[in-house]
């Protein structure tokens, strides 16, 4: 099964992609994470994404669909989360799996207001300890201290309010015109991405549910 997740910066894709891999025990493919982790280990990727991760700009789609290639080749089941974020990316993605006789299965548009997605962005911390990540406002936390090892949480360097405007930007010029590309493939399944986080993660194993038992039946 390959299932997509689509959404503005904020929307909490990063969070139910990862709890539906491990649901599903297929592997999670994120390319903020990725590209994340080769900038921390400075690698050549890393030196040559590390700005422009910063600006909040979208990285260029050779490298990107380059990335991806290598990252699912060996793979028959995977969620991706970050990918495609262009229609030109959706497009190879496309031509990639129909050489393997796949396609994308379903495509997970989460669906949230302005005023979440800035409220849910600027709580978001990490823990660079264990690596686990929180919402101050959504998990409620008192101080910014991981609530399980203790280490101090830190922001995402492009969580600044100037880099979340540009983010937002980015997503409603290049990204948003992907809901009407898989629409058109019958693909999309629109959830209401507000309320707590169980509760939308419900939703979503519903519309999964309900698309696996249509394509059975047919
Ligand atoms: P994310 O963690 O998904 O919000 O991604 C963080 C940053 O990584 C984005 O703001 C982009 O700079 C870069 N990035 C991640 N995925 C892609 C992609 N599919 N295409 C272009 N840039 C990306």
């Amino acid at each position: 099964m390959i299932v997509v997740f689509l959404g503005i910066p904020g929307s909490g894709k990063g969070t139910q992609a990862k709890r539906l891999a491990k649901l599903l025990d297929v592997p999670y493919v994120g390319t903020g994470d990725i590209l994340r982790d080769n900038v921390a280990k400075k690698t050549p990727l890393g030196v040559k994404v590390s700005q422009i991760m910063k600006n909040g700009e979208l990285v260029d789609d050779e490298t990107i669909i380059e990335l991806i290639k290598s990252e699912i080749k060996d793979k028959p089941s995977f969620i991706l989360d970050g990918f495609p974020r262009t229609v030109a990316q959706a497009n190879a993605l496309e031509n990639l799996l129909s050489g393997f006789g796949k396609k994308v299965d379903c495509v997970i548009f989460l669906d949230v207001s302005d005023e979440e997605v800035v409220r849910r962005i600027t709580g978001r911390v990490f823990c660079p300890g264990c690596r686990r990540e929180f919402n101050l406002y959504t998990d409620g936390l008192k101080e910014e201290k991981c609530p399980v090892c203790g280490g101090e949480l830190l922001r995402r360097s492009d969580d600044t309010p100037e880099t979340i405007r540009k983010r937002i930007g980015e997503y409603r010029t290049k990204t948003a015109p992907l809901i009407e590309y898989y629409k058109t493939r019958g693909a999309l399944n629109r959830i209401d991405g507000s309320g707590a986080v169980g509760e939308i993660f419900s939703r979503i194993r519903e519309a999964l549910d309900n698309k696996f038992k249509r394509q059975t039946a047919n």
